[in-house]
């Protein structure tokens, strides 16, 4: 009765994010009510298996009482504290000097944000002020990857490469450019690292001089791993040779590790186990482990200095009211210990595994393509494995799959063009991951007998 009720709320007021508004009113919304560890519950019982932790985000597992503790604590004592006016509070503080001393070279400075998408923008106003503060004012222009997600900010939906975000939004800006993903899948350069590392370079390179020089590019985006576009996986140096080229071409290297930070493919920020240090580095998700919104832009010290000494007295003016919010970084200083108290551990163990246990599927009819890292995978499903043909259209995988998955008690991610993607909380057990794979399987049996399925195999 709670929950019908609550359904037709839903579809009367509230409008969901990224959705078709009238598939939405037609199908209803399913009610969550609670959820602990890896598993949820739904307004009708069931217990799900949540396989992507909630959108990538609750890296902790639900249910975490010293989350809960740290944040009441700190709602009782000091709910809000400006950083206008010179003032602070101790949880930022704490939070801003702990990250720093874990991140990778001299990403020593931390601006606050609310999530991942104004973490995005601030980088876009910080690069800006950069290289306006070096007098080089002409470098305006902004280059990120096909597939890539930057967010739904305006600004940062331009620099995002999937067509959903543009359409009817006026975006992306005359300033914001392309180039090809490093894809490994379906790669017009093919399958070889070399190759693709080559072409990515080349690509980047003709990018700038079609855009009239390093002298007029600002900065190069990407994600270390492309979530939204597929959870597709660069080959092994490729970040590093991009990061370098960057910085022959003197324009700023900007790493999104919005969902690969956090233990999601194993150490707080990717970037540390590839030896790259970017100008900037955006994140948000896993920081607060997704209890209470919060975002972080790591800034190199580099960075900072300039920006500082062209403002010099003067202000710099970009800030937002709940930046450096001391409930978020109160839930970010819990969240960080259990990290590092065993989360980040555990996560890489069970990593592995679901690693394995997904490349296990590779034999099943369907199956294109297994690949991820960490907690972070993708299966892709196809109808010629030797083509590559994505399943038909009819077969409407972003909602027959995750439906299907849902019933069987599994929540992944299921993407439109077929790729079912995981991000577990680090949280799981092994029972748990191979709850997770065997849970799969079933969805793919079942999907193999859709009759638009078969008929396409053929
Ligand atoms: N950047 C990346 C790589 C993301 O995956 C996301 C969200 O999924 C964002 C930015 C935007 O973050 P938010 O949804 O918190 O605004």
């Amino acid at each position: 009765m709670l929950a019908n009720n609550l359904v037709e709320l839903d579809r009367a007021h509230l409008i969901h994010p990224v959705a078709s508004w009238r598939g939405h009113e037609a199908a209803g919304a399913r009610i969550l009510t609670s959820g602990k560890g890896a598993w949820l519950k739904d307004a009708e019982g069931r217990d799900l298996l949540d396989g992507f932790a909630g959108l990538w985000c609750v890296n902790a597992g639900y249910g975490q009482q010293s989350i809960v503790d740290a944040a009441t604590k700190q709602l009782t004592e000091l709910p809000y504290a400006t950083g206008y006016f010179g003032i602070s509070s101790e949880a930022p503080v704490r939070l801003a000097s702990r990250l720093a001393q874990a991140a990778p070279g001299d990403l020593d400075h931390v601006f606050f944000t609310l999530g991942g998408s104004d973490a995005v923008d601030s980088t876009v106003r910080f690069t800006r002020y950069y290289w306006h503060a070096r007098g080089k004012t002409t470098k305006e222009h902004f280059i990120s990857l096909d597939q890539g997600y930057h967010g739904a900010s305006t600004v940062g939906a331009g620099l995002t490469a999937l067509p959903v975000f543009h359409a009817g939004f006026g975006v992306p800006f005359s300033w914001q450019h392309k180039i090809g993903s490093y894809d490994t899948y379906r790669n017009p350069a093919g399958s070889d690292p070399e190759a693709i590392i080559a072409a990515s370079k080349a690509q980047l390179m003709a990018k700038v001089e079609e855009l009239g020089g390093p002298e007029h590019v600002a900065a190069f985006y990407c994600e270390p791993i492309q979530g939204s576009g597929g959870v597709l996986v660069p080959p092994p140096g490729w970040l590093k040779a991009i990061r370098a080229l960057c910085r022959e071409l003197d324009i700023l290297f900007i790493l999104d590790e919005v969902i690969t930070g956090f233990g999601r493919t194993g150490p707080m920020l990717l970037c540390a186990e590839e030896d790259v240090v970017p100008d900037m580095v955006t994140t948000a998700k896993g920081l607060t482990s997704g209890y209470v919104p919060m975002g972080a832009v790591f800034m190199s010290d580099r960075i900072y200095q300039t920006i500082a000494d062209g403002a010099g007295m003067g202000t710099v003016g970009h800030g937002l009211t709940y930046s450096a919010h001391p409930v978020s970084a109160a839930v970010g200083l819990a969240a960080l210990d259990l990290y590092e108290g065993g989360l980040f551990e555990n996560g890489r163990k069970m990593g592995a595994r679901l690693q394995a246990g997904l490349r296990g599927l590779s034999d099943h009819p369907l199956v294109g393509d297994v690949r991820g890292r960490g907690m972070l995978a993708a299966v892709e499903l196809v109808t010629d494995k030797e083509k590559k043909t994505p399943l038909p259209a009819s077969a409407k995988p972003a909602v027959r799959v995750f439906d299907r998955a849902w019933n069987e008690g599994l929540i992944l991610r299921a993407f439109a063009w077929g790729v079912l993607g995981y991000a577990p909380p680090l949280c799981c057990t092994e029972d748990e991951i191979d709850l997770i794979v065997e849970r799969t399987r079933k969805v793919l049996d079942l999907t193999l007998e859709d009759p638009d399925v078969r008929a396409a195999l053929r």
